[in-house]
């Protein structure tokens, strides 16, 4: 019983990651990468990509009343992306942990963007607000066979 409760309350969630082309642009890639490497999540799916406007459009969908829309729309097109699909425990709220504030001069040093970045404008990476949008994003973002299942060595080293 217990040891069951224990095991939903763990459950293996996945998120969608995003360096920004601002990211890319700065040669931000493999530090973004590194945080949530060393933190012990698991890298699932990795892509440099040019994102179409529709895509943007979609993925971005429920901020399409917002002033900024457009401007949000130019900034997601304006060059390569790098996206990731990241699985493990939890990872969905720790990735937003990891990120930071959505507003960089708010986000808390130690995070990326409180580290890496000054304008919201220019916040150099996404991350999934909920498990439900993290398979969204991800279903999204890449195509069937980009996503790569596989058992990481460090798993008995990372959790007991
Ligand atoms: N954004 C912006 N101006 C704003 C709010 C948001 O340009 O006033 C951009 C910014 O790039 C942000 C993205 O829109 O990362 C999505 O906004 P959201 O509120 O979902 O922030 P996030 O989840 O990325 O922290
Ligand atoms: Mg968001």
């Amino acid at each position: 019983f217990l040891p069951h409760l224990v095991a939903a309350l763990e459950e293996v969630e996945e998120t969608y990651i995003m360096v920004k082309p601002d990211g890319v642009q700065r040669g931000l890639v493999g530090e973004i990468i590194s945080r949530f490497e060393k933190k012990g999540f698991k890298l699932t799916g990795l892509k440099l990509f040019q994102c179409p406007k529709e895509l943007a459009e979609e993925h971005y969908k429920d901020l399409k009343a917002k002033p900024f829309f457009p401007v949000l729309i130019e900034y997601i097109t304006s060059g390569p992306v790098v996206c990731m699909a990241w699985e493990g425990v939890g990872v969905v709220a720790s990735a937003r942990k990891l990120i930071g504030s959505t507003n960089p001069l708010q986000a808390e040093p130690g995070t990326i963007r409180g580290d890496l970045a000054v304008q919201t404008g220019r916040n150099v990476v996404h991350g999934s607000d909920s498990p439900e949008n993290g398979k969204r994003e991800i279903a999204l973002w890449f195509k069937e066979g980009e996503i790569v299942q596989w058992t990481s060595a460090l798993v008995s080293w990372l959790r007991e």
